[in-house]
């Protein structure tokens, strides 16, 4: 049986997108038409991404799965016509990329990188940095991405320490759950990294309550989503204790307005929402690697609680 794959997502990701997925789905041995357009009764799978204006699931009555092409879903997962399961996406490049992503800003932290680039002529200084076994990293978030990075810099030799909803035991890594584990993770770290999803129990997570209870001198780093933060709390504790920089990729509006405060700060470092690009070629095994599944009899990777929003 040929399959009717909907390919939904943003205006040019299709020419990208489409050399891979036949690919994959020739050297998966499945038959599939690979559309942008098809009637709704007729389709099997949609490949989906938030940039496409299909908003309305319920005529999709014959879909099997919604595959994302993002890893973050809040744009889709609290859709009341999106009945069919949906996976997030997890890709070992996009992975790979937010590991070198958070090792590099951990490390300009870390060594202090920023003292040496802007260091005037004349100017020696001669503190060495410390070695990493001395100076603690936090993750809120140790999901696919926070694990992953959190590996990356036990490995390099820092003590990491990590929060998620549910209790984890995880080689080389303190974990911690709860208000109180959320409280000590906070207390603890010199460098925090947040890899949360944006969901109604994570939004304003950092507010002025939780910077209040943050190690002086924190240098932040959020790879994450722009809400879990509150902006105006950030400011406060940048201005006036106890975050000492932040480098943020990800915010409420993006692009963030050019107007913005966080442009401006002399404490704040804005990267673009570059942290972590899902590539499309190996983006392209991995849902065609689910959709084989799916029609193995296997249950979907990736799938999505919408109770829990991901
Ligand atoms: P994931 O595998 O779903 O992991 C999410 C982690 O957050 C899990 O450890 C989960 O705890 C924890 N969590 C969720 N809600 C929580 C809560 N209320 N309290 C405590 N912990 C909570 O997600 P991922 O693949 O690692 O991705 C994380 C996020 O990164 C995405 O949602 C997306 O927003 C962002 N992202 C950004 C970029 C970029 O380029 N900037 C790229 C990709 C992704 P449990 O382990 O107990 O479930």
């Amino acid at each position: 049986m040929t399959l009717t794959i909907l390919f939904a997502a943003g205006e040019g990701d299709f020419a990208e997108y489409a050399p891979h997925l036949k690919d994959a789905l020739a050297e998966a041995g499945l038959e599939a038409a690979l559309v942008t357009e098809a009637p709704p009764e007729s389709v099997d799978y949609i490949i989906y991404a938030p940039a496409n204006p299909l908003r309305d699931f319920s005529p999709f009555t014959r879909c099997k799965a919604v595959l994302s092409l993002w890893a973050g879903v809040e744009r889709i997962v609290g859709n009341p016509t999106l009945t069919q399961p949906l996976a997030r996406m997890v890709d070992p490049a996009l992975t790979r990329g937010m590991v070198e992503y958070v090792t590099g800003h951990v490390l300009r932290y870390h060594l202090g990188l920023d003292a040496h680039i802007h260091a005037r002529a004349g100017e020696w200084a001669a503190e060495p940095p410390p070695l990493a076994e001395a100076r603690v990293v936090g993750f809120l978030g140790l999901g696919a991405l926070g694990q992953a990075c959190a590996d990356a810099l036990r490995g390099l030799g820092f003590q990491v320490i990590g929060w998620s909803r549910s209790p984890k035991s995880l080689p080389g890594i303190t974990c911690h759950h709860g208000d109180e584990g959320l409280k000590t993770v906070l207390q603890q770290s010199e460098i925090l990294v947040t890899l949360l999803p944006h969901t109604s129990t994570t939004e304003n997570l950092l507010d002025a309550r939780r910077f209040g209870f943050c190690r002086p001198g924190l240098c932040l780093i959020n790879p994450g989503r722009g809400a879990l933060i509150d902006e105006a709390a950030l400011i406060d504790a940048l201005d006036a204790g106890p975050v000492q920089h932040a480098t943020l990729d990800v915010f409420r509006t993006e692009p963030l307005p050019e107007d913005h405060a966080f442009w401006h700060h002399p404490k704040v470092t804005v990267t673009p929402h570059i942290a972590a690009a899902t590539r499309t070629e190996t983006a392209a095994r991995v849902i065609v690697g689910n959709i084989a599944r799916v029609e193995g009899g296997a249950p979907l990777l990736n799938e999505v609680c919408r109770a829990r929003g991901y």
